[in-house]
């Protein structure tokens, strides 16, 4: 999600080059919409940032003033109608909404609404329908609808939410109480000179990683808090406190450290290279390995790798080339087309692996799909020996805040006890990083993130229904289960 304000500049291209920053976070639609201080056009469509964009489908995108999207489908297919961001009229007046996250109490917020089950395909349309229906009990034309329509709608929803908003005049962005996804803001040109007559409003961005203010010359101002909304318009930026009673607890998902996020990308004050460099460096001393060559699975596992080489003193290469025009085979919305991707995506040096014991580092397995795959083509490529080192604990648990794996029983960890994996994956060793040493690698307690995915401690109340793994994991307490 990429959002700018910047009065006197057409905004469109900046939010292009901000898209194309942040494509790894979304690559089956993108979108745009674009107000020019009346009115929002938006462009939306099925495909890649630079297949939906091009001169012809930019130049309707007049404005100072806008909001673009990537998205990833974790709620509704994959399907034009559901791409981002989501446009509401009401009369004169509508506004566009991107969100990253997904909401866990959908059902309940539409009962509340009186919207039938599935009439909306995803939890994003249903907060723009909430946040529209709350403004037309209003009055749409106040130039504050939709701030006032979103302090009323916001403490209603549960779960991971970083939304940002266009209407013809404002920039808002949101984060939930519990922070899951990142957002943050950047400033765009020189600071403003404060109560300078006839000067220039000051210019601001707001983005799902910071690598994406850098393309458009930003500087990173700071994140978005967990619990505010951030509201940017010609009297300049404010922050608000919607959620009223509700507690904030700050809850970053750890994956965007361990293989969400860019290298690039600076959260919470560390830059996410630095500490996947530091997985692997743990990683080699809770799980040593006899072998010749370390190498990386492209591109979010190298880093670790490299910090694994650097820590057991076994060189470093490079063992897999990656397509780098193909996506990432974890998004792809399919199994089938996960499958295709990774024999499209990956493929190995077989001249650096021929009779040599690999220690093939990746950042997580969670299907176990890529990673049998992978191990499969670097045996048959020549290696002698595949020791998968995998610097995260062992993925158990479903994600019910924006990451695609909502049933355990397609989450390897969850189906097979640890002494199996590896014969399972066809390698002759596996190791997982510990959680203790992935936090101590991003520095940070455990408290202020997310791990629910490998510990099975929700932040929020989660409902799992249906789910059927083969092993016996108990739910630790505080988890919500529904028979
Ligand atoms: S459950 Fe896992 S993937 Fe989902 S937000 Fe929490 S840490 Fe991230």
């Amino acid at each position: 999600m990429f959002g700018v304000y910047a009065p006197g500049s057409d905004v469109a291209p900046l939010i292009y080059d901000g898209l194309f920053a942040l494509q790894h976070r979304g690559q089956e639609s993108a979108g745009m919409a674009v107000s020019d201080g009346d009115e929002i056009t938006v462009v939306k469509d099925m495909g890649l940032v630079t297949s939906v964009f091009d001169a012809r489908s930019l130049s309707p995108l007049q404005g100072h003033l806008g909001l673009g999207h990537v998205r990833y489908s974790t709620t509704g297919p994959s399907i034009w109608q559901n791409a981002q961001p989501v446009y509401r009229s009401m009369g004169e007046a509508g506004f566009a909404l991107g969100h990253n996250g997904n909401l866990t109490n959908v059902a309940a917020l539409e009962d509340q609404a009186g919207v039938l089950p599935g009439v909306l395909d995803t939890d994003s349309d249903l907060v723009a329908e909430l946040v529209s229906r709350a403004m037309q009990a209003r009055s749409p034309s106040d130039p504050d609808a939709l701030e006032i329509a979103l302090s009323e709608v916001l403490p209603l929803l549960e779960g991971a939410f970083s939304f940002g908003l266009i209407d013809a005049r404002h920039l808002i962005a949101v984060r939930d109480p519990n922070g899951f996804r990142p957002l943050c803001i950047g400033r765009l040109g020189p600071p403003a000179e404060s109560g300078a007559p006839g000067g220039s409003p000051q210019s601001y961005v707001i983005a799902s990683e910071s690598p994406a203010l850098d393309v458009v010359g930003a500087e990173l101002i700071r994140e978005v808090e967990p619990g505010e909304m951030v509201v940017i318009d010609s009297s300049g930026i404010r922050s608000c406190r919607p959620f009223v009673g509700r507690p904030i607890e700050p809850r970053l998902c750890v994956f965007e450290f361990v293989y969400f996020a860019r290298p690039d990308t600076i959260l919470r004050g560390r830059e996410v290279h630095a500490a996947r460099r530091r997985m692997g460096e743990l990683l080699a001393a809770e799980f040593p390995a006899s072998a010749d060559l370390v190498i990386g699975v492209p591109d979010s596992g190298v880093p670790a790798a490299e910090g694994y080489a650097a820590a057991s003193g076994i060189p470093f290469g490079q063992g897999l080339v990656k397509n780098r025009y193909i996506g990432r085979t974890f998004i792809a919305p399919t199994p089938q087309a996960r499958r295709e991707a990774v024999r499209r995506k990956l493929n190995p040096l077989r001249e650096s692996i021929a009779g040599l014991r690999l220690v093939v580092v990746d950042d997580s397995i969670v299907r176990g799909t890529t990673t049998r795959q992978m191990v499969r083509m670097l045996l048959d490529g020549g290696a002698a020996e595949v020791h998968l080192r995998v610097s995260s604990p062992p993925f158990r648990w479903s994600c019910f805040y924006g990451i695609d794996t909502p049933d355990r029983s397609e989450l390897l960890a969850a189906n097979l006890p640890e002494d199996e994996i590896a014969a399972h994956l066809g390698a002759h060793s596996v190791g997982f990083l510990s959680l203790a040493r992935m936090l101590e690698a991003i520095g940070a307690g455990e408290d202020g993130y997310c791990s629910a995915c490998l510990t099975g401690c929700y932040p929020t109340p989660v409902v799992l229904a249906d789910e059927v793994p083969s092993l016996d994991i108990e739910p630790p307490s505080g988890l919500v289960l529904v028979p």
